[in-house]
């Protein structure tokens, strides 16, 4: 195994200087990394910050290049790094490929589109500085902390670490401790082809060394992963004003309307609450469905449930918890809502295993227990009946995470998403939304702020720099001592010309009298 850090291992006797990330099916130790500290860190920001004028003055073009062999050797060596993520996450191949293809399309997006988002676009300046020429452009802020989670080691992180190279910036990416592999992976990669340049270095470690990267003298950091930790980055960043986007957890909601496909929300919903063994971000985890579908659903859904399982073998559709600590959640999650008064109608309480949970179905569970206020992160779903998608969108909106959500609805998804307080919302499926590059990916409330993809995405990795430029002498200079009263009279007459008709329009806003035609 390599990192791209040259971490003082052997010199470092008195403490524990590397960790084994461990097989969650079997609990073989897939690689030995070091555990770099706050100075392994600093030192490697300011490689980074070495190669990050080169690659800010290579351009977009320059950049594109670079980027486009990058996205080149992951898709040729896709079944290398497949092996990877499943050795470390424990996911099905297909699942571990599905997330690789998707976080290629974004090295690609983002790449290429980086020119027309972040490149210099006139501005008018107005009738008060006519003699002006405006401009904005997008300039890289230098060097990138990314700070990613294990669920989708290739997928999540690569929403913030693509769009930070294309931008300009230099990365320096600490990978969860349960995928350091995936992490070092994907830095030896792009070395291959840059090897000169630090534009993508891996630190490893625990959250100590995620700590010290906040702290480290990074330009902004890029953090997805828990809310309590991401409030723990917001210290750590605010002891030096650096920014931070937080891509935290999320309690997705799925709305089935009476009109819906009932049949094809229920498979949705089965894809959406089990697969990756319930540990993604924007997985359903409650549905609420109107009271004149909910039986039929509830049966669909239990029926797909019933013909899946989480085991060991290779052929298995759901893998095992990639993190052991959160067997106690679930199991505390489906606890909580049985003694509120829930049932389990899939799996329950002997779902959860040593290392694998069984899908599990939850209904009649109070809005007030933990498996639906608290994110679970495994295959649990709890199914509600409602009397009308007033009160789904009411109940959903009740919670205090808003990432995801979905709705199922023949005739009106577009208003009921409208009104859900998420940053995205799938209408008729669940998800689509973070596969498609174009859009912003992030949340509100809990569920953290900043957005990662699409334009958004890349201008969060940038600082809006404004520039004007003289073209001629202005016959009404407002910038100077030698303005006269007369200059003053002239700029009242122009405010009263530009804005003073303003007031009148509150009539033009009068409700039209139908024609009667
Ligand atoms: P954690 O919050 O436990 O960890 C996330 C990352 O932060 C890891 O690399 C971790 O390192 C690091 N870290 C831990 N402590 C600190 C610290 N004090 N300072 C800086 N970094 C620290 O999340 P998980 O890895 O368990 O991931 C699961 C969570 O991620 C879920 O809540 C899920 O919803 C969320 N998530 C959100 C997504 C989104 O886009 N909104 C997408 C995917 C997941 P280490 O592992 O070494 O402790």
């Amino acid at each position: 195994m390599t990192t791209t850090v040259d971490a003082p291992v052997e010199a470092a006797a008195e403490r524990p200087a590397t960790f084994d990330s461990l097989n969650p099916r079997t609990g073989d130790v897939v690689g030995t990394y070091p555990i770099h500290t706050a100075e392994d860190v600093a030192a490697a920001v300011a490689r980074a910050r070495a190669s990050a004028a080169w690659w800010a003055g290579l351009g977009f073009e320059g950049r594109k290049e670079v980027l486009d062999q990058w996205r080149a050797v992951l898709a040729r060596r896709l079944a290398q790094l497949v092996d990877v993520v499943h050795r470390e996450t424990g996911k099905p191949h297909g699942d571990a490929q599905l997330e690789i293809a998707l976080a290629i399309d974004h090295v690609a997006w983002a790449a290429s589109h980086a020119g027309k988002v972040l490149g210099r676009k006139r501005v008018s300046a107005g009738l008060m500085l006519a003699n002006q020429a405006a401009s904005v452009e997008y300039l890289p802020l230098g060097v990138v902390g990314v700070i990613g989670p294990w669920n989708y080691p290739v997928f999540t992180p690569m929403g913030s670490i693509a769009y930070a190279l294309a931008a300009g910036n230099t990365v320096v990416f600490k990978p969860s401790e349960y995928t350091p592999g995936v992490g070092t992976w994907l830095a030896d990669s792009l070395r291959e082809v840059s090897p000169h340049h630090d534009l993508l270095q891996v630190v490893t470690g625990f959250g100590d060394t995620g700590s010290a990267l906040c702290r480290a003298e990074v330009d902004k950091v890029a953090f997805t992963g828990s809310t309590a930790t991401g409030k723990r980055v917001m210290a750590a960043c605010a002891e030096r004003l650096t920014p931070v986007v937080i891509e935290a957890g999320g309690k997705d909601a799925m709305l089935v309307d009476e009109d819906a496909d009932v049949e094809a929300a229920a498979d949705a919903a089965a894809w959406g609450a089990f697969a990756n063994a319930g540990q993604t971000c924007t997985g359903i985890e409650r549905v609420y469905v109107h009271e004149k579908v909910h039986d039929a659903f509830l049966e669909a859904l239990t029926r797909r449930a019933r013909g899946l399982r989480s085991a060991a073998d290779v052929d298995a559709p759901i893998g095992p918890m990639t993190m052991p600590s959160q067997l106690q959640v679930i199991r505390r999650h489906i606890d909580d809502a049985l003694a509120k008064g829930g049932r389990a109608v899939v799996g329950g309480a002997d779902a959860v295993g040593e290392r694998f949970v069984q899908p599990t179905v939850l209904v009649d569970v109070p809005e007030d227990s933990e498996a639906v206020c608290e994110e679970t992160f495994g295959p649990t779903v709890t199914v509600r009946k409602v009397r009308s998608m007033e009160e789904a969108v009411t109940l959903t909106n009740a919670g205090r995470y808003g990432l995801g959500s979905a709705v199922f609805s023949a005739s009106r998804g577009e208003e009921l998403a409208r009104r859900l307080r998420t940053g995205m919302t799938a209408i008729n499926s669940v998800i689509s939304f973070a596969a498609v590059p174009g859009l912003p990916f992030g949340g509100v409330g809990d569920s953290g702020f900043g957005r990662i993809h699409g334009p958004d995405g890349l201008r969060e990795f940038t600082y809006a720099k404004a520039v004007t430029r003289t073209r001629f002498k202005a016959p009404l200079n407002l910038t100077t001592f030698d303005r006269t009263p007369e200059q003053d009279a002239q700029v009242a007459t122009l405010m009263a010309v530009i804005h003073g008709r303003a007031t009148q329009f509150p009539k033009l806003r009068r409700p039209r009298r139908s024609s009667g035609r």
